[in-house]
């Protein structure tokens, strides 16, 4: 776009590989996230020394955080994203199910009210019915959130949930609901210009999650009717709509097995699986942020946008699948990614990269793209196994595995899909071996195909003998 980019980040960044991708860089100085990333003042002082025109706040730290974008304002810095009170209400899970009550999209039945009192929600749980679901209102990624099953578990769930959500948010409000059974995660990305035009940018589904947490995300979803996808688009827009929102934003549902939907909550930045969208629909979300907020109009008009071919998302973390999913860290030994045509890999590290647990795990995502969900797949499983990273585990065979998976290929998707299949993701002998038959080939410096080690080589002697390696 011809714009200088200047990354403010904290000490020890400056030399990694994402900070090389910039122009200019700024110090924030040393610490952890509190004294760097999350400091307000000295991220917009890095934008005022820096004689920055705007902050685009990315998708984790402060991004959704109502006070960055206040300060920015007060600054006379562009913040590139939706409003302050945008950001506010739809921070608070009570405020936006009453918006959307409102608004007449559809909310999981259950109670928000302003008694936040234990005799209440235990009033309010007989006439909403168990499995319910008790959630903090400030929540946020799961914390607070108890599933109980029998009246006679309530009082204790309530108690639990009280106790995490004060440490988690500083506020023990909160919320039941019924507990969907079953449900898949779909959501619609949506983009408004803050006059109230708001346009949708189809859907993806994020169904496949590991204790609330994305692990795959594709689009379309599968066995999804064009009737659904257009009554769950209103609802979106309406919501959007609602808050004349401005800039890049999501509008997440769950979907019940009988084709009832709901909304859960919309996020009000830029999401971790935006590229899914990028690709299925050939735009640049960040790049109409960008236009949006240097006063251009809306980018696009509904007839520019459609869902051409399909798009899968895996998310590369740094963890460790066979010891409980345990958060991993230390040098990337080796480090290859796949390419090709219809492969993206955005990436946050390199080889010699140092992988610390002071943020969050994921490091890299692997995005495909093809003509029909069969094809992608098909890609997405050439490029995982050419995905190489050592030194520090990673949960890319536990991801070569889902995507093996034959109800996972069928498209019976679901949030329950992980658990259920339990048994099925456990790692087998073969992971660990192709791997090192990978590193041991790029040593010997022949380029023969992996893939012919994988499938003929190795699985028939592996999987007969078994796990002895192990
Ligand atoms: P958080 O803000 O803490 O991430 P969300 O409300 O977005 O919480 O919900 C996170 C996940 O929890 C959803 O993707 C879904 O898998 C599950 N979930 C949330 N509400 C319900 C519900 N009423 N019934 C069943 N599952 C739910």
């Amino acid at each position: 776009m011809g714009i200088t980019s200047i990354l403010a980040c904290a000490e020890d960044d400056r030399t990694t590989a994402f900070a090389r991708a910039f122009d200019e860089i700024v110090s924030l100085g040393e610490g952890d996230a509190r004294d760097t990333y999350l400091d307000v003042e000295k991220i917009v002082e890095a934008a005022r020394a820096s004689r920055a025109d705007a902050i685009h706040p990315g998708y984790g730290f402060l991004s959704e955080r109502k006070a960055l974008a206040v300060a920015c304002e007060a600054a006379g810095v562009i913040f590139i994203g939706p409003r302050p009170d945008a950001i506010e209400l739809m921070g608070s899970k009570s405020a936006s199910r009453a918006l959307m009550e409102r608004l007449g999209v559809p909310v999981v039945p259950g109670y928000s009210g302003e008694d936040h009192s234990d005799a209440t929600l235990v009033r309010e749980s007989a006439r909403i019915g168990f499995p319910l679901l008790v959630k903090a209102s400030a929540g946020g990624g799961g914390k607070g959130m108890k599933i109980v099953a029998r009246p006679e578990d309530l009082a204790a769930a309530i108690e639990s949930g009280r106790r995490e959500a004060l440490k988690a948010f500083g506020d023990d409000r909160l919320l039941i609901e019924r507990y969907i059974e079953r449900p898949r995660h779909v959501e619609f990305q949506v983009f408004g210009d803050g006059e109230g035009n708001v346009l949708h940018l189809f859907e993806r589904d994020c169904s496949l999650q590991r204790r609330h947490q994305k692990i795959v995300e594709e689009s379309p979803a599968p066995r999804f009717s064009d009737e659904l996808r257009e009554r769950m688009a209103d609802a979106a827009i309406r919501a959007a709509a609602g808050v004349r929102y401005r800039s890049a934003g999501t509008v997440e549902f769950i979907l019940g097995a009988d084709g009832s939907f709901y909304f859960l909550e919309m996020n009000t930045r830029l999401q971790v699986e935006h590229p899914v969208t990028e690709m299925v629909l050939g735009v640049d979300l960040v790049r109409a942020q960008i236009e949006l907020a240097n006063g251009h109009s809306m980018p696009w008009k509904r007839d520019d946008l459609s869902q051409r071919g399909h798009a899968i998302e895996c998310r590369i973390y740094a963890e460790d699948p066979d010891n409980g999913f345990l958060p991993q860290s230390g040098k990337v030994a080796h480090y290859r990614e796949p390419s090709g045509a219809g492969v993206r890999v955005d990436s946050g590290i390199e080889e010699g990269s140092v992988v610390s647990v002071k943020y969050d795990p994921l490091l890299s995502k692997l995005i495909v793209h093809a003509e029909t969900r069969e094809l992608a797949i098909a890609r997405l499983r050439r490029a995982l196994d050419d995905f190489t990273i050592l030194g520090t585990k990673t949960n890319l065979p536990y991801l070569r595995r889902i995507v093996r998976h034959e109800a996972w290929i069928r498209g019976e998707v679901g949030t329950h899909f992980v658990a259920e299949h339990e048994a099925d993701l456990l790692p087998r002998a073969v992971d660990g071996a192709a791997e090192i038959a990978s590193v041991l080939i790029a040593s010997a410096g022949v380029e023969p195909s992996r893939r012919d080690t994988r499938r003929q080589a190795l699985p028939s002697v592996w999987e007969t003998v078994g796990e002895f390696s192990r």
